[in-house]
């Protein structure tokens, strides 16, 4: 292979070309990314960086190569977006700021991450979605305002997230969701049902099972009032969407790429011959979950940036891309991580600490395996049980390993 080029560069993108150099590829690498900064990290985006509390040179990623990011040699087409891929000819298309252009390539990596879920604004100002490093400075413009209150539509991870940052610079927030549980589907009804409760602890007005109807404006085009579906309205100065990602995968319609809420792959993260994609834009098949399977986390963006770069290098070595998917996430003083995969769970133990005392580690069965660990200020506890997870323990030697 001569040419390679990844699409998307942020963090699967760059652990990629950092696992092309690694395994002594030096052929031609480009990097397509529409946004104009180098690869930074999301993850502070609604923590630290939304707080105010860190400067903006804490946020590039860092490479280990020698030589630092120019050690890698890549060459870095920023502000420019893939428009198009042609598989017969293996070419991609691109437009630079209204300059198309083309360029070959030998293997691709599509690594183009997800965008927020928009609900209908009528245009107004003031209302924010949360993917980018330019919408997190946005909303901090905004916040940095003084608005009288802040309303966040959706309570998942993300959301939350904004919610509990918010507090924290001492605003007045309305947390709304439409489901009468958040994040049942991701960690269960019980602990869901804590979070909210970790955020009413902390004073944040929390409405559960109410949908957004609309928004309405003053008469400078800017938000004012949210009305819910059950015909209350609440005041807001500020509102921050949060209701779930898309796969950017419309670049790639017409390709002949599968595309089903992401680029579908086979089990080793190949898309097509010499194609392969990685993060939260890919699908896969997942032998150890039963099927196919797509993660939005910071740390299968990088194991999976680094196996497909593997997989191009060896296309003779279909290896298996499986692993245990891990994620934390920071919501006032409480430090959440989950483990494995707690959807379709019929039991799920706390096997250390307590609920009440937001500090605890529950495991979650299904049939009789241990599938999934979710912690909260027990870090230690989702090391000891992810290696379990991971070799398809049974729930009777995970209660063993708990002591329970
Ligand atoms: P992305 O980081 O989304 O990067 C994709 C890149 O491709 C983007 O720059 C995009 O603009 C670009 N792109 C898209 N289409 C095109 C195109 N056609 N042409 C060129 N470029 C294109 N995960 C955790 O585990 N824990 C956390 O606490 C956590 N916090 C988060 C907080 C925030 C605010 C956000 C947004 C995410 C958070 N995540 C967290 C998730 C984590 O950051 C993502 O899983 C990770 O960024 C995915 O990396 P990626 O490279 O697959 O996609």
């Amino acid at each position: 292979m001569r040419s390679i080029v990844v699409v998307g560069a942020s963090l699967a993108g760059l652990r990629a070309v950092e696992e092309l150099r690694r395994r002594g590829y030096d052929g031609a690498l480009t990097v397509v990314g529409d946004e104009p900064h180098l690869p930074y990290d999301r993850p502070p985006l609604s923590k630290q960086v939304l707080a105010g509390e860190w400067d903006l040179d804490r946020l590039p990623l860092t490479v280990q190569a020698d030589g630092g990011l120019d050690g890698l040699a890549v060459d870095w087409r920023l502000a420019t977006r893939a428009t198009r891929l042609d598989l017969a000819s293996r070419t991609l298309e691109v437009d630079a700021a209204g300059r198309p252009g083309t360029i070959r390539f030998d293997g691709l990596v599509i690594a183009t991450g997800a965008s927020p879920r928009h609900l209908p604004t009528d245009g107004l100002d003031g209302i924010h979605t949360l993917r980018t490093l330019d919408d997190c400075l946005a909303i901090r413009g905004a916040l940095d305002a003084g608005p009288r209150r802040v309303v966040v539509v959706g309570a998942g991870f993300i959301g939350a997230e904004v919610a509990a940052t918010c507090r924290q610079r001492g605003l007045d927030v309305t947390l709304l969701e439409a489901l009468p549980v958040p994040m049942a589907r991701a960690i269960g009804a019980e602990l869901g049902s804590l979070m909210a409760d970790v955020h009413r602890d902390h004073g944040v007005d929390v409405r559960l099972g109410v949908g957004v109807d609309r928004f309405e404006g003053g008469a400078g085009g800017r938000v004012e009032r949210v009305h819910l579906a059950d015909g209350t309205t609440v005041d807001a100065d500020v509102v921050v969407v949060g209701v779930g990602v898309v796969p950017n995968t419309g670049w790639l319609e017409g390709s002949g790429l599968k595309l089903e809420d992401g680029v579908v792959c086979d089990a080793t993260t190949l898309a097509a011959p010499g194609v392969a994609a990685a993060g939260d834009v890919a699908r896969w098949t997942s032998a150890r979950f039963g099927g196919p399977i797509r993660v939005e986390h910071w740390d299968n963006a990088v194991d999976m940036g680094e196996h497909a770069a593997r997989r191009l290098l060896t296309p003779d070595d279909p290896v298996p891309y499986d692993p245990v998917p891990w994620f934390w996430s920071d919501q006032y003083d409480r430090k959440v991580q989950l483990a494995g995969f707690s959807a379709g769970a019929e039991e799920v133990r706390v096997v250390d600490g307590s609920l009440e005392e937001r500090r605890f580690a529950a495991i979650y069965r299904r049939g009789d395996r241990v599938t999934a660990v979710l912690a909260m200020n027990r870090p230690r506890l989702v090391v000891k049980f992810r290696p379990l997870i991971e070799r398809g323990a049974t729930w009777a030697e995970a209660l063993a390993a708990a002591g329970a």
